[in-house]
């Protein structure tokens, strides 16, 4: 059965960046199961494993378009220390929740200078190319309950 919409497709993968290190790996521990065609995996991904079968190994190079997005130095923002004083030992790389008239997101502390702090709103692996090696490990039809949830549930019927 080649993967299609609305599959549970449980893949092993190692993702590393264009100097081949290791970004992140399923290897060490459980494959990783998605629910296909719902977003749960960057698009670019999504669309290679489309029309793939159980057994199958992909290498795949996926543009930050298709990726996690181009680096946006809009998202960069300089904000007085003080504005975060309720945050304990802010230091450089700590990722904050931030509310914005969008909703939350997530922005890194990339520099403290002084009285100023520098806040990036570009995910941690924006503008970089994802060179994934992926396994399919296992393909079966998502269940209704799946589907109205949008995402997979492991047997045993928890989730999160
Ligand atoms: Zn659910």
């Amino acid at each position: 059965m080649p993967i299609a919409q609305n599959d549970v497709v449980t893949i092993h993968y190692t993702l590393r960046d264009d100097a081949e290190k290791v970004l992140d790996s399923s290897a060490s521990g459980e494959p990783l199961a998605y629910l296909h065609g719902h977003g749960n995996l960057i698009s670019g991904l999504e669309r290679e494993l489309t029309g793939k079968n159980v057994g199958d190994r992909l290498k795949v190079r996926i543009a930050p378009a298709e990726g996690y997005g181009e680096y946006d130095q809009a998202l960069v923002q300089q904000v007085p220390r003080r504005a975060l004083k309720g945050i304990a030992n802010l230091t450089v790389g700590m990722r904050l929740q931030a509310g914005t008239d969008h909703g939350h997101h997530t922005v890194t502390v990339t520099r403290i200078a002084g009285d100023m702090v520098t806040l990036d709103g570009n995910h941690p692996l924006a503008g970089q190319n994802l060179n994934f090696e992926v396994e399919i490990t296992a393909i079966r039809a998502a269940t209704e309950e799946e589907l109205a949830h949008g995402h997979v549930h492991v047997a045993g019927g928890h989730h999160h």
